[in-house]
């Protein structure tokens, strides 16, 4: 009975309980898991080309301007705590944007090019940004493998199993999707850290019209719920709060977008690729 109650306790320290359920990992975890993933991103600029930041400082002038816009919310809950970072990928074919553990963010010119304004980039960024806030990635990881591992710590019969998962997830390479909860719980968070700011929040609802109107595979949407629903929810969270108006920045959005290049940088056409959505792309395959 004694060793089931210490075993228990060790548990309890383990497993950090919120609002938005169990997660069996710590927050060091997520900044460790988000940093081997951007460290495999960068290591292949064939399948990720990363736009230079010495050769185009105002185009990441922009980006982080929009980032730290959201981030000053209060409503975030580790806006200090995560090494939050934004990168841009070079392929104007593809509509996506994606986000790894602890903060960091990616984003492809294709989408940013399609966009009309800086609210609608925003409104992305702020989704994005809540998945890792909410710490999804890790929420769908303890979902999927918490259990078994909780079970084998009680009994005590392989203490190294979590060692053992993240080992196969770094070599096997994993692709996990969010949830259809999760997403709308992105939703939700995203409108509330916009109202923080001076954009304005409906413009993530114009940003799901906009890509549903697009001709091109909009990858973003690939693995999302319904998006009549989803704008519907938006819209329900927006008017909530109050129906507040705010910037859209046009022509500022524009001077973003001509600080990009105008094709890939190795001329190479690429074509879109299914990869992303919005994926909790966790540790990626290589
Ligand atoms: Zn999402």
């Amino acid at each position: 009975m004694r060793r089931i109650l210490i075993a228990l306790l060790s548990v309890g320290i383990l497993f950090s309980c919120s609002d938005d359920g169990i997660n069996f990992f710590t927050l060091e975890q997520d900044i460790q898991f988000g940093a081997q993933l951007d460290s495999a991103i960068m290591a292949n600029p064939s399948e990720y080309p990363i736009l230079d930041r010495t050769q185009y400082p105002e185009a990441y002038t922009h980006i982080e301007r929009i980032m730290n816009a959201i981030l000053s919310s209060n409503d975030l809950r580790y806006s200090k705590t995560f090494p939050w970072q934004v990168k841009i990928i070079m392929n104007d074919d593809v509509l996506n944007a994606f986000t790894a553990p602890g903060g960091y963010l990616y984003f492809y010119t294709g989408l940013i090019k399609f966009l009309d304004n800086e609210a609608q980039l925003a409104g992305v960024m702020a989704h994005e940004i809540a998945h890792a806030d909410r710490r999804h990635s890790t929420q769908m990881l303890t979902r999927q493998y918490g259990f078994s591992m909780l079970f084998s710590i009680i009994m005590g019969d392989n203490p190294s199993q979590l060692e053992q998962i993240l080992s196969q997830l770094a070599l096997g390479g994993t692709m996990l999707k969010y949830s259809r909860d999760n997403e709308y719980e992105a939703d939700k968070y995203a409108v509330t850290y916009l109202y923080d700011t001076d954009y304005y929040p409906r413009e993530l609802a114009a940003f799901f019209e906009k890509m549903n109107s697009s001709t091109k595979i909009p990858e973003f949407l690939s693995t999302h719920p319904s998006d009549e629903n989803r704008i519907k929810n938006i819209d329900d969270v927006w008017k909530n709060f109050g129906s507040r108006g705010g910037e859209t920045y046009v022509e500022r959005y524009q001077q973003f977008k001509n600080s990009l290049p105008r094709k890939d940088a190795d001329g190479i056409e690429r074509t879109a690729t299914s990869k992303g959505g919005c994926s909790a792309i966790f540790i990626s395959i290589f």
